[in-house]
């Protein structure tokens, strides 16, 4: 019957792999060859032009309109060498993409003819009528104004024949619209506290940046395949497809081998990523069958985050010349893992010292204590708003189930770090104080070093591990822009410093040593943020009983975590380090929900759809053959003897009319509950809903679609099922 689904996989199963490009140069000599880096800014730009703008990126000096002007000739000179034609202002919206909107170079040149132009007006500041963008009501479409602001901290890069200009996008009355403009100021909020913080131990640190390094998780299907799957295409998950009889059980594909057409895919991505400044380093197969993973060395935050929007471009371009689909979705497949992005966090100086990182000497070790102790306050006062950081309909499907980060925040620090902090917790007033001045001070922790990088990381189930010279946040979604993750942890961890100054600053007002004020407050946070530490099974049902006894976090309905955001610490936390208003939170808040409605309401639709074109008319196909039978049965046999002979068919006739029958009354029902849903106007009530009552049916339509799937001749069957799209030849 269905040649369709033969065809496609044939075709996929016989793919040849691409020979894996060796490019001749070194990737040293081609990385960053399509980014205006210092390098470039060196050779296009006049010396003291150059030295403005390094002052512009370094320091956040304001930018001059000559000197922006300057700078626009110098990019658009470069790369007009490159063979660019177009520019855009490339911002991040509050979806999980990025947006452009290209504009030519060229000009009327007042002659009749054109020219190329590019002033600095065009480069810092443009108006992209953007005005369907999500906002959350922050802009009233008849007044669509919102602004794209070059951040001159992010390079600009060229792809294809366009220069992209990284920008902040934000709306006429000054909020912001997008990712990158909080996390800026979260930035800024964190380096300024974390300076101040750094001067009790070294009074020359200038400048304190957050560090991430993402480790990318993915899928790759082949496209042909994906086409035939309505259900990825739309959502880019499979609503429906019964396991396959092996899956992970044998843990044979982590770290395995790379099938030789996805090792070509993989080249050609890192040759291109490398083109683009983004330092990839690490890939390797993943625990699920196709899913693989991706992590360049860590950079400074913003740029980190940048790139890592950048690659996901890229990977989808570059898997669709290699005749793949690469599925970012946090749970493409239901039974095996799903996909995070781990984000890797700490903070650095200017001088070259990782906070995060034990030192060699017991000052060092106090710094490091001070900055692990105030991260751990921060995650401890803020872990449901960090929860909501990472929390989205596509993510709600990996969090809380048995393979990943589980939907409560805690964080986990290894053994020696656990014991130098109960030490702290321990000590007295007396002893505290004996250990101050320089010389005196000693803590046990000294001998931490060498020791700790080795025993950390042994805590697969933690979301937030303490790994060795940083922070991994492992809840992260694959799809999502870590910035969200990024803002609320730097946000609350400057925030927190601030409070940690202002305390050790009062305990010297009041005749305290330095040091021993540092270790008289570090001690009170130690046990004030202890419910947060938690080195156990994550996964544990005895985990999610206690973690409620401790206060943390447990909510796990993805609408109702959102409200984190808005509580009144969160608001507070956000205002007082002025990365967000309460103005700003209500409305990103806004897009949440509503972001939250339309993916559910998708999925049932599409859902919907396919069980009433695909599944319920093969299925009744099937089973008209199977009637067929019986009848035939009948007239080759004696009735009883028919029957007995029936018996198996018969029941199969049955069981499928059951299945069919529930699964169109379901539709039915799931098409009434969306019309009462969205009826409701609140968007948050709204997306409760769909949370409540229509999510669920999705899981119970599945279940017997995924029945009928083990059932129905296999010949007739007409999507491409997991065995077929999970193992690439
Ligand atoms: P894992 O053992 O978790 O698989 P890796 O050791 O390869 O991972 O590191 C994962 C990521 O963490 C990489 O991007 C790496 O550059 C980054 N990383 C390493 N040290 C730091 C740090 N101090 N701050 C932020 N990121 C870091
Ligand atoms: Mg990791």
């Amino acid at each position: 019957m269905s040649t369709l689904r033969f065809r496609v996989v044939e075709t996929a199963f016989k793919k040849k792999a691409m020979p894996v490009s060796i490019p001749e140069e070194r990737p040293s000599k081609y990385y960053g060859k399509y980014v205006f880096n210092r390098e470039k800014m060196f050779k296009y730009l006049p010396t003291d032009v150059y030295a403005k703008l390094v002052d512009v990126m370094d320091n956040g000096a304001s930018l001059d309109r000559s000197v922006a002007d300057e700078v626009a000739a110098g990019m658009k000179k470069w790369a007009i060498e490159l063979g660019v034609t177009h520019y855009t202002h490339w911002f991040q919206p509050l979806t999980d993409g990025t947006a452009e909107k290209h504009d030519a170079f060229v000009e009327h040149d007042g002659k009749g003819g054109m020219m190329e132009e590019f002033s600095g007006k065009l480069l810092v500041q443009q108006e992209p009528d953007a005005s369907s963008f999500p906002n959350g009501g922050i802009r009233n479409t008849f007044e669509a104004r919102g602004y794209s602001a070059w951040d001159p901290s992010s390079p600009v890069f060229v792809v294809d024949d366009t220069l992209c200009i990284p920008t902040v996008f934000i709306a006429y009355t000054g909020e912001s619209l997008d990712y990158k403009a909080p996390l800026l100021k979260a930035l800024s909020a964190v380096n300024k506290a974390a300076v101040d913080v750094c001067h009790y131990f070294n009074p020359d640190v200038k400048k304190v940046m957050a560090y991430l390094g993402w480790e990318q998780e993915y899928f790759l299907v082949d496209e042909g395949l994906y086409a035939a799957r309505p259900d990825l295409l739309l959502t880019g998950r499979t609503l429906m497809g019964h396991e396959a009889s092996k899956n992970q059980q044998l843990e044979d594909h982590y770290f395995a081998h790379i099938p030789t057409r996805v090792a070509a895919f993989m080249k050609d991505l890192e040759i291109q990523a490398l083109e683009l400044g983004i330092p990839v380093k690490t890939r390797h197969n993943e625990v699920a069958p196709n899913q693989f993973e991706l992590a360049p060395i860590f950079e400074e935050c913003n740029l980190a985050v940048d790139h890592n929007m950048l690659i996901m471009a890229l990977m989808r371009k570059v898997a669709r010349s290699h005749g793949f689909r690469v599925l970012l979705h946090e749970k493409p497949f239901k039974g095996i893992n799903g996909s995070g992005k781990h984000n890797n966090w700490s903070l650095g100086t200017d001088t070259g010292i990782l906070l995060m990182a034990p030192g060699k000497t017991a000052e060092d070790n106090l710094r490091f204590i001070t900055f692990i102790v105030n991260t751990l306050m921060a995650v401890y006062h803020h872990n449901g708003l960090l929860k909501a950081s990472i929390m989205s309909a596509t993510n709600a499907h990996r969090l809380g189930a048995n393979e990943a980060p589980p939907a409560i925040i805690s964080s986990f620090l290894g053994s020696q770090l656990t014991e130098a902090l109960d030490r702290l917790e321990e000590s007295t007033d007396e002893a505290l104080s004996s250990l101050s001045g320089k010389h005196g001070m000693k803590l046990d922790i000294p001998q931490i070093p060498e020791l700790l990088i080795d025993n950390t990381d042994r805590n697969r189930t933690s979301p937030f591990a303490f790994t060795g010279n940083r922070f991994e946040f492992r809840a992260v979604g694959s799809e999502a822009n870590c910035a969200s993750a990024m803002i609320a942890l730097n946000s609350a961890v400057a925030d927190q410093l601030i409070t940690f100054k202002s305390d050790v600053d009062a305990l010297i007002a009041a005749g305290d040593d330095k040091m021993a004020a540092i270790l008289k407050v570090l001690r009170k946070y130690t046990k004030e943020c202890k419910p947060i530490r938690f080195d156990g099974n994550g996964y544990s049902d005895e985990w999610k009983e206690e973690a409620a006894k401790r206060g943390l976090d447990c909510e796990t309905s993805c609408p109702i975590i959102f409200d984190n955001y808005l509580s009144p610490e969160s608001v507070a936390m956000f205002e007082r380090v002025g990365v967000m208003t309460k103005v700003e939170l209500e409305a990103r808040n806004e897009v949440k929900w509503e972001t939250y409605t339309k993916k559910i309401q998708i999925e049932a639709r599409v859902l919907g759809d396919l069980a009433m074109n695909h599944i319920i008319p093969v299925a009744t196909a099937y089973q008209s053959r199977l009637i067929d039978n019986v009848f035939k049965m009948r007239q080759l046999f004696p009735t009883d003897k028919a029957e007995e002979l029936s018996i198996e068919n018969t029941k199969l006739i049955e069981e499928i009319s059951q299945r069919t029958i529930f699964i169109t009354n379901h539709v039915r029902a799931m098409v009434d509950a969306r019309k009462v849903a969205n009826k409701i106007e609140s968007e948050r009530e709204k997306a409760i809903a769909y949370h409540d009552t229509i999510a669920p049916m999705l899981e119970e339509i599945r279940y017997h679609i995924d029945k009928l799937e083990l059932i129905v001749d296999n010949e007739m069957w007409t999507l491409p099922k997991y065995r077929e799209l999970l193992f690439i030849r």
